[in-house]
């Protein structure tokens, strides 16, 4: 039998191939070399200095829609594109944030819903880290219920005019390229949303950052200003209409993120094992102590399920079979436990853990907004409700 292996105790990497291997190494070196040196001061801080340059690098490992084909784009598979956000959100929730951001959202909406000028437009450059994208959805009345946004965008003669304020943006204020969505009069209601490609130059548009977060403290928040952005006809995603549109690209982006906060949760659940074998209190390791082990334990267990059923997931998305339903189930099971992992390795880890010298409290902090964003844990719990009842409980 195969010795067992404390970071793969039932493993799961028996399911990897050698190329999936390759990419997980490739960016976990990345991100131990390039993040995880400056994370806590860049946290303290509350920046992200260098993200341009960040992303470029990003760009030159094939992380920036990475799962998309052509247009510079790596072509990856689903399962190797998770594999990539879980060692991106072991460094950093924020980091893996800019990645789902410009992959999942902005270059995902782009490449599904755009025309081929669009395509060939923006996504070479954005592939390459050269401009970074956001995706503009959730304003400050309306966030788990988008189909009533107020951003809207009237026509004047072929020309488009937006105006509204998107809230709670992420890479907004260093953006080249915002995916934003709005109400027009085509179609009445929510069945009139459309996405437009804003080049972030347009004169009428702003992206004020948002300060004093206690949470993604190492990504850029932004809110979106558009007043009476002028844009021309084919800034206009020609390729749907209605909250289709935004919510495959979220589900696109979720399935990351069930990827990722195992990520961020495996990196807490390592830093509490070394502390446990070296603190000794009541003269041996607290890693000997039934309550601690029981702990691991319990962690182990809930962290490699977690990764299986993403991986589980992936596959079936890289057979084209898996539903947005199996997508909420990922993200409500695996945040859900990331962050009681998190909050787990902090209780061993003493008063230490609430320190920045080690990375759990980030890493719990971080979570709550992935607990938030991409669907809260309540709307993932009303869209598995109504698939297994059959009931709308949404209204
Ligand atoms: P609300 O919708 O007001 O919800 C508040 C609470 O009420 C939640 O607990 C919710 O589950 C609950 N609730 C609402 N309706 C119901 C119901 N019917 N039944 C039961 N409970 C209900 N958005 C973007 O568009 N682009 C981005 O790049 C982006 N980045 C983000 C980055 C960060 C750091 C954060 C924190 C958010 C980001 N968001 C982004 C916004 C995010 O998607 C929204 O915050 C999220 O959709 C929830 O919306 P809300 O905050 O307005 O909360």
């Amino acid at each position: 039998l195969p010795p067992f292996d404390p970071a793969d105790p039932i493993g799961i990497d028996d399911l990897l191939s050698a190329e999936d291997l390759a990419i997980r190494d490739t960016v976990r070196d990345w991100a131990t070399d390039r993040v995880l040196p400056h994370i806590a001061e860049w946290y303290e801080n509350g920046e992200l200095p260098g993200i341009r340059e960040l992303a470029r690098e990003l760009g030159s490992l094939g992380a920036l829609g990475m799962s998309l084909q052509g247009y510079g784009c790596a072509g990856a598979t689903a399962v190797q594109y998770g594999l990539a956000c879980l060692e991106l959100e072991a460094a950093d929730s924020g980091i893996r944030s800019l990645v789902s951001v410009q992959g999942s959202l902005a270059m995902y909406a782009i490449h599904r819903f755009g025309s081929e000028a669009q395509r060939q437009q923006w996504l070479p450059g954005m592939a390459a880290g050269e401009i970074i994208g956001c995706f503009g959805l959730t304003e400050p009345d309306h966030g788990s219920d988008p189909a009533g946004m107020r951003t809207y965008a009237k026509r004047d003669g072929e020309d488009w005019v937006l105006t509204g304020r998107k809230m709670w943006i992420t890479n907004g204020s260093v953006a080249g390229v915002a995916v934003v969505w709005a109400q027009t009069d085509q179609g009445g209601a929510a069945g009139g949303i459309r996405g437009f490609v804003v080049p972030t130059g347009t004169p009428g548009f702003s992206a004020p950052e948002i300060r004093h977060k206690w949470s993604l403290r190492a990504s850029v928040t932004s809110e979106l200003v558009l007043d009476e952005v002028r844009l021309p006809a084919d800034a206009v995603l020609p390729g749907v209409t209605g909250l289709r549109g935004p919510l495959s690209c979220l589900s696109h982006a979720r399935y990351g993120i069930v990827w990722g906060a195992m990520g961020a949760a495996r990196a807490s659940f390592e830093s509490a094992l070394d502390y446990a074998k070296a603190r000794e209190q009541f003269g041996r390791p607290i890693g000997g102590f039934q309550l601690t082990q029981a702990k691991f334990a319990d962690m182990a267990v809930e962290l490699h399920k977690g990764i299986l059923l993403a991986h589980h997931l992936g596959r079936r998305m890289d057979a084209g079979r898996l539903r947005p339903e199996q997508v909420s189930f990922g993200k409500l099971n695996n945040v859900r436990e990331a962050i009681e992992i998190c909050r787990t390795s902090r209780t061993i880890l003493g008063a230490n853990g609430i320190s920045l010298e080690y990375p759990v409290m980030r890493h719990a902090t971080n979570l709550e907004s992935v607990l938030t964003y991409e669907g809260t844990v309540e709307m993932h719990q009303l869209v598995l409700g109504k698939a297994l009842t059959g009931l709308d409980a949404f209204r």
